[in-house]
Parts: C-alpha cells; sequence; structure tokens
C-alpha cells in the first residue's frame, strides 16, 4: 500500500472515533460526520483529505504534535496499535503513545460500538478467496 494511502486510511480511524484534524493551530478543525459510504470513503472524508494533503504541513491531529506532513515523511511507518490493532503511525525510533486514536480511552477495545474500520474492497476479497481456492 501506498504510504499515503496508510495515512489516509489512519485518519478514517482517527475520525471514525470522533477526534479531529486541527488546521493552523487551531483557526478551523476537520471532523467530517460520516467517514465511509458502503464500502467507500464518504465524500465527505474526501474531501477532508483533500484540505489536508494540500497543506499537510499546517494540519495535525488534534492531541499530537506531528504534522500530517511529518507522517508522510520515510521515518514514518504505520503499525498496528499494540493495544487494539487499529492502524498508528511509528517513528521507527520509538512510539508516540498519544497518536493511536484508542489513547485516553479508558474502555477500549469496545465491543459495544461498531469498531472503525478501513473500507472493503469487495472485488480484491473475492480474488484472494479465488486464490486461496484454486491453491487447494
Ligand atoms: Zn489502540
Amino acid at each position: 500500500m501506498a504510504k499515503t494511502a496508510e495515512v489516509k486510511k489512519y485518519l478514517a480511524y482517527w475520525f471514525q472515533l470522533g477526534k479531529s484534524v486541527v488546521i493552523n493551530n487551531g483557526t478551523a478543525t476537520l471532523l467530517p460526520r460520516k467517514v465511509l459510504a458502503g464500502d467507500e470513503y464518504s465524500a465527505e472524508f474526501e474531501e477532508c483529505w483533500q484540505k489536508i494533503v494540500e497543506a499537510p504541513n499546517i494540519c495535525h491531529l488534534e492531541g499530537t504534535h506531528e504534522t500530517i506532513a511529518q507522517l508522510l515523511q520515510p521515518e514514518w511507518g504505520i503499525q498496528s496499535c499494540a493495544r487494539c490493532s487499529m492502524p498508528v503511525p511509528m517513528r521507527h525510533v520509538g512510539m508516540p503513545s498519544t497518536a493511536c486514536p484508542c489513547f485516553d480511552l479508558e474502555t477500549w477495545p469496545n465491543m459495544e460500538i461498531p469498531a472503525p474500520r478501513g473500507p472493503v474492497n469487495s472485488q480484491e476479497k473475492l480474488f484472494s478467496i479465488r486464490n486461496r481456492l484454486m491453491k487447494n
């Protein structure tokens, strides 16, 4: 997966837990109400993402210090949170503890609410099932 697509997916999880992206140290915040539409990202989320990629150096995630531009640098990678396996950006040296959307949620993982997720690509899923069957 391309690096920008990983950061985009991370943001989708971030927004689904009601956390925003802050622009220009607080002159505006972005938080789409709807992140997914069926199997794809919603138009509202795509619009936010456009604003973010146009000025990634002045956008940062609420409660964190890194800008989106920094997360797009090669020294950052998207891994799974050790606690709940949501995607989380990690610097190759050490880990920012506040970066996972689950940080500061005391009751997490929470099985009572729908889990945040990325868009499902049914086509890709079908291909992988077909490939598995063909191997047998
Ligand atoms: Zn987590």
